[in-house]
């Protein structure tokens, strides 16, 4: 009889034929999941804090979600731009869900490629080229997205990229980069965009990207009423105002769109990873009089809209719907933000905790005082997580956040179960 291939092995594959610049991650082979749970190869159980990378939201192996997959699989997969009942109609619920003026909606495959889609439909649209994004911004690996990216070492050596990028400095208040602190700061960081675009536009401003918390950059929020000004502004100096809610859209935040918290109103709304769960799907969410700049055949893609993963879109939106899971969000997340808040208090190691709805960052520091970052003990803090069954990772500029991040099915039972776990480890550094 063959032999079951062990963690072991797997990973002696992956060292052979994986080039290894995918992001770092604990020596865990996944096998299957449930809900908030996982399993690896060798059998052993963690309870998930890492939704993939902020995916799967309707939990793994949804039962409602894999039938839809694969009743549709076994129909069509692939009609390229030709409609289907289950493009159309998820079209029309996606937009039935939306901020009104949001009317048109294009389908992509991954977050990077809806961004790019976005960045162009603002350069035509308005016919000018420069992008207003952000210090620590993350908007995909593909070089538009990238080129808008406000985190160096992810543009490290590819460049030159699209020429047009305005960066400035986010809000993030942990580490203010004009060493200010809110409310105090009277939203210095906005007037400081008045100075950055005079200084650096050559006068062909387009849009403005913006993610509503920044996720790769350590789960940086900013603080309540910015985004709403901040939107003001670009609306005063005419930008399309670009939304980059891949990850922070479906519940995450304990809202369908983290927009609802501050009622903005983005010209472009860019949506990915949670709208199939794992289905692979993303979103360009617009204004009719702004798609009307693009003749047909200027925006399209192979994948985008295929029938199995509107199919699991649709899959989706009901299971959010029928579990309430966007109340669910916002209750659960507020008890988990709660027991990772008295952790911060026992451990004087973790500078920061911030977050909300099921969506938070631990930043790890050597000392409480000084901020300096502790991407190590981050790093074994995460690798003793996941050798105890809590499967967790890091991220942050500076690698020293630990992401919260459990799919939205998560019981309190599961919470305190995997809060436990990490407490346990906390207690051993
Ligand atoms: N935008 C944001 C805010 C993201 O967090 C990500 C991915 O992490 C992307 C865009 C890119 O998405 P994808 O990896 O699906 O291309």
């Amino acid at each position: 009889m063959k032999k079951k291939r062990t963690t072991e092995d797997w990973l002696e594959l992956a060292r052979r034929f994986e080039p290894g610049c995918m992001n770092w991650q604990a020596p865990v082979v996944w096998d299957h999941g449930q809900g908030a749970e996982i399993w690896d190869v060798d059998g052993k159980h963690y309870y998930d804090w890492t939704s993939g990378v902020l995916v799967t939201n309707a939990g793994h192996a949804h039962p409602r979600l894999a039938e839809a997959l694969a009743k549709q699989a076994s129909r069509l997969l692939n009609t390229f731009d030709f409609p289907t009942p289950e493009r159309l109609t998820l079209a029309q619920r996606l937009i039935e869900l939306m901020p009104a003026g949001l009317t048109k909606v294009i389908f992509m495959t991954t977050g990077a490629e809806a961004l790019d889609a976005a960045l162009r439909l603002a350069r035509r649209y308005t016919g000018n080229f420069e992008v207003v994004a952000f210090w620590g911004g993350f908007h995909g690996r593909s070089y538009g997205p990238m080129s808008v990216t406000g985190i160096a070492k992810i543009r490290h050596h590819f460049g030159p990229t699209v020429p047009g990028t305005i960066l400035a400095p986010y809000p993030y208040c942990y580490r203010c980069p004009f060493e200010k602190a809110h409310p105090e700061c009277e939203l210095f960081c906005l007037d400081f965009l008045d100075k950055v675009v005079e200084v650096e536009s050559s006068g062909f401003l387009a849009g403005l990207v913006v993610e509503p918390y920044q996720g790769t950059a350590g789960f940086i929020f900013p603080p309540p009423g910015y985004l709403k000004k901040l939107e003001e502004w670009a609306k005063k100096k005419k930008l399309v105002f670009i939304l980059d809610e891949v990850q922070s859209s479906y519940g995450r935040t304990g809202r369908m769109w983290a927009l609802e918290h501050e009622n903005l109103q983005p010209d472009i709304l860019c949506l990915g990873k949670g709208i199939g769960s794992g289905a692979p799907l993303a979103a360009v969410v617009s204004r009719s009089e702004i798609f009307a700049c693009l003749g047909p055949g200027e925006m399209s893609s192979t994948m985008g809209g295929n029938p199995l993963s509107c199919a699991g879109a649709l899959a989706v939106l009901e299971i959010m719907a029928e579990e309430r899971l966007v109340e669910k969000a916002a209750m659960n997340g507020e008890y988990l933000k709660n027991r990772l808040l008295h952790l911060q208090n026992k451990f004087p190691f973790i500078g920061d905790v911030r977050g909300m709805g099921l969506v938070y960052g631990i930043e790890f520091v050597k000392d409480r005082k000084t901020k300096e970052p502790a991407p190590e003990l981050a790093q074994q803090i995460v690798l003793k997580c996941v050798a105890n069954g809590l499967m967790c990772g890091k991220l942050g500029i500076h690698g020293n956040v630990m992401r919260v991040a459990p799919p939205l099915v998560i019981t309190r039972e599961q919470i305190d179960a995997s809060t436990t776990i990490l407490e346990k480890v906390l207690a051993t550094f």
